[in-house]
């Protein structure tokens, strides 16, 4: 009786393996497009690549780093390329990111097209100011109870010039189950004038990869790889602005920090009206420090708010959603600008508001977390 179940067994797995080789011999055949030539901004750089990867990654191979917040999952829609010759048709993926204007255009997800033959792309010429760094992690610091200040220091000398409001991407390891290597965008919490550090404010997000890797794997001590600076928010301080009306929730609060201590450190004389919106009295930090600097430079002015409960807590501040105790504050958009960082409920919140008083486009700026 067994003998026949044995040469069955024997003869579904023999099967199987030959299924497998024929696979993937088939897959290293399909997927061999050879060397294929990359022609950036009208032969400015032209690159030869092995073909089979996604456009990003090749780049990214060869130091040239489009911004991307997701890490290639087509879910944040920043790694826009144009290509102007050889990316094949749109995917169902990349139709939700681009406008009829950007496809008329010829905007891509670089994240999401292969490269499989000969292409010409054009890409913003500071893209290749973007450096990689290795950041010695010299100091871990608790916010809160979901929040971390995570302090680098660069090595090999290097120093990192951007705009108070940019932000690298962090590059994780394989830690616990997670097997594979991640990167996210992080606003650069530290001031631009100290150009030898990277700090970020990392929020924990429940499952996320990078924010897990953060929390629960990272040491003092560690190296971690970044790239940067990427990223359009920054002060733009038009003619005319005297006042810079600053809103933000969580770790929304990490390029509002590089801001103000650039502005400050600057010796800059813009009125700061920084609306902090969070839960409970636990999701808020900086709180001592803000009020010192609130005392030291009066044109910074701290306004922290709590939508939650806040009873036996003892709380004297402002109660209710940022955006309502913004509006309380601020009357109209007269020599004015906006500057917004947080999920997008708060921000889409935040700039419908803004509009009732006047804000415009041109006066609203916003990076959406
Ligand atoms: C320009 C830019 C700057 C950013 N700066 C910062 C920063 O300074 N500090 C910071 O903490 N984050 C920042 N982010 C968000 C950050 O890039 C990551 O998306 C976030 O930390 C989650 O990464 P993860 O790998 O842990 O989660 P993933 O593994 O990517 O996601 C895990 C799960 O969580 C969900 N998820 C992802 N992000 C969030 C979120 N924010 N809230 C709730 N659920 C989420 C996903 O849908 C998924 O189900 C920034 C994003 C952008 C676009």
């Amino acid at each position: 009786m067994w003998i026949p179940i044995l040469q069955t067994t024997g003869s579904v797995t023999l099967i199987s393996v030959v299924l497998a080789i024929v696979i993937s011999f088939a897959e290293k055949l399909l997927n061999n497009y050879g060397t294929c030539k990359i022609d950036i901004n009208d032969g400015e750089k032209v690159l030869e690549v092995e073909g089979g990867s996604s456009l990003l990654s090749t780049l990214a191979a060869q130091k040239i780093f489009i911004p991307s917040a997701c890490g290639g999952k087509a879910t944040c829609g920043l790694c826009k390329v144009q290509v102007k010759i050889g990316a094949g048709p749109l995917l169902p993926t990349e139709e939700p990111y681009l406008s009829a204007k950007e496809r008329t255009d010829q905007f891509r997800l670089a994240c999401q097209i292969k490269v499989k033959n000969d292409m010409t792309i054009l890409i913003p010429p500071e893209l290749f100011s973007i450096k990689e760094y290795i950041g010695l992690v010299e100091k871990i610091t608790d916010l809160t109870h979901d929040i971390k200040r995570v302090s680098m220091k660069l090595q090999d000398n290097e120093t990192i010039s951007f705009k108070a409001g940019q932000f690298v991407q962090f590059y994780t390891k394989p830690y616990g189950k997670i097997s594979e290597t991640v990167f996210r965008a992080y606003s650069v919490a530290s001031p631009p004038a100290d150009n030898t550090h990277v700090d970020l404010i990392i929020r924990k997000v429940p499952d996320g990869i990078a924010t897990g890797y953060a929390h629960t794997a990272l040491k003092e001590g560690d190296e971690v790889r970044l790239s940067g600076p990427y990223g359009d928010f920054y002060r733009r301080g038009g003619e005319g602005v005297n006042t810079l009306v600053m809103i933000a929730g969580g770790s929304g609060m990490a390029p509002m920090y590089s801001l103000i201590y650039d502005i400050i450190g600057k010796g800059l004389d813009y009125q700061m009206y920084y609306f902090f919106g969070a839960v409970t009295t636990r999701d808020i930090f900086y709180l001592d420090e803000f009020r010192a600097l609130e005392k030291e430079h009066p044109n910074f002015h701290f306004i922290p708010a709590l939508s939650g409960s806040t009873e036996g807590d003892g709380w004297t501040g402002e109660k209710g959603t940022v955006v309502d105790v913004m509006l309380r504050h601020i009357p109209n958009a007269d020599g004015k600008e906006a500057y917004l960082c947080g999920g997008p409920g708060m921000l889409n919140a935040s700039t419908n508001a803004l509009r009732t008083i006047g804000f415009t486009d041109e006066t609203i700026f916003f990076d959406k977390f």
